[in-house]
């Protein structure tokens, strides 16, 4: 098991609960933007947040974010670890560096003193620029490994502990056998995402296979999936979704639809999206099932509390293979919302 490091009132490793993180996109210096970004997604179920702290303008908006933020405020620093220990003076929560831009000894010094006296963490994020330059000739993922163990042991040689370590690529197999590798070498827990993943298609894919797959084995604690979407929120719902498929987030509503063919006679996406939003925040463990026909749509979602299987003209409204009501199409929508609100009321 990997050691606990703790982030305010969020666990990190030590066999806690997967955490998952997303980062703000707003100007730092823009304090009531970045809490109003940060309130959505912690509304959507985000445990940690991050925000970079380029410069100084940045640094006088801390105090406020810091004030406001529901969850957990992780500062990102590159280049001035003295941005980052002043940020730890001003009570952020943890410290996120590239140790390529650490700097001098001295700087180091400088930080872990801080945090250790602000019990602030660190998460040491190594990618492809911050490989050490004697590990330069090996596979990637074993120079990216290598590299953040030693980092990794920098830090506790001068008596800090409070360690969280990430190695990312955006390519998904290095990310993979990177961690793989790391998982064997280090106890401190990983935080596990494939860099620069891509717009919403590419960036779901490539995260859900890197962050999946290590995850099926055990290996991760804290997870960030990366996409470039023009709503942050997607990134927090799709790791949730990742979490709820290998059974590591309870209390998630499952929206399952079939893929329609020539019986379907209601439209399929369309509903299935409307109740995914009517539910997204919903933290009970319930299966819905939107089904475009009643010949296999009833048998089909057997499993599911409450669902839709579509007819032509009349639709029928079922719960665990059997029929609670049938309704005409045009009030469809209408009746299963009451079936739903019904239904959640009573979990
Ligand atoms: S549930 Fe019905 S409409 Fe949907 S794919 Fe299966 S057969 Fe086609």
């Amino acid at each position: 098991m990997k050691r606990e490091v703790r982030v305010k009132n969020i666990v990190i490793g030590g066999g806690a609960n997967i955490s998952i993180q997303s980062m703000t996109n707003t100007k730092t210096s823009d304090a009531k933007a970045t809490i109003e970004q940060i309130e959505k997604l912690s509304t959507c179920g985000c445990d940690l947040v991050r925000v970079s702290v380029p410069d100084e303008v940045s640094l006088s908006a801390l105090p406020q974010i810091l004030k406001e933020s529901r969850i957990p405020v992780i500062g990102d620093f590159h280049y001035s670890l003295k941005l980052a220990v002043k940020s730890a003076k001003l009570g952020i929560h943890k410290v996120r560096i590239n140790p390529a831009n650490i700097g001098s000894k001295e700087n180091l010094r400088d930080l872990i003193k801080v945090c250790n006296e602000h019990n602030t963490a660190i998460r040491i994020g190594v990618n492809s620029g911050s490989i050490h330059s004697e590990y330069k000739h090996l596979p990637v993922a074993e120079a990216l490994a290598k590299s953040a163990y030693d980092y990794s042991k920098m830090f506790e040689d001068e008596g800090f502990s409070s360690l969280v370590l990430s190695v990312k690529s955006s390519d998904v197999l290095t990310t993979i056998k990177a961690n793989q590798l790391l998982d064997k070498m280090s106890d401190c827990p990983l935080h596990l995402g494939v860099t620069e993943a891509g717009t919403f298609e590419n960036g779901i894919i490539k995260s859900s296979l890197g962050i999946g797959s290590l995850l099926q084995q055990g290996i991760g604690d804290t997870i960030r999936v990366s996409l470039t979407t023009s709503d942050l929120t997607d990134e927090v719902r799709v790791a949730k979704k990742i979490l709820h498929s290998l059974g590591l987030k309870k209390n998630m509503v499952d929206v399952v639809c079939c893929p329609t063919c020539a019986r379907t006679c209601i439209e399929v996406q369309k509903l299935a999206e409307l109740v995914e939003n009517a539910t997204a925040h919903i933290e009970k463990n319930l299966k819905i099932a939107v089904m475009g026909c009643i010949v296999n749509g009833i048998g089909e979602s057997e499993d599911a509390e409450l669902g839709i299987a579509g007819g032509r003209d009349k639709s029928v409204i079922i719960s665990k293979g059997q029929i609670l009501e049938t309704v005409d199409n045009e009030k469809l929508v209408e009746c299963f919302m009451t079936h739903l609100n019904q239904l959640i009321q009573l979990k």
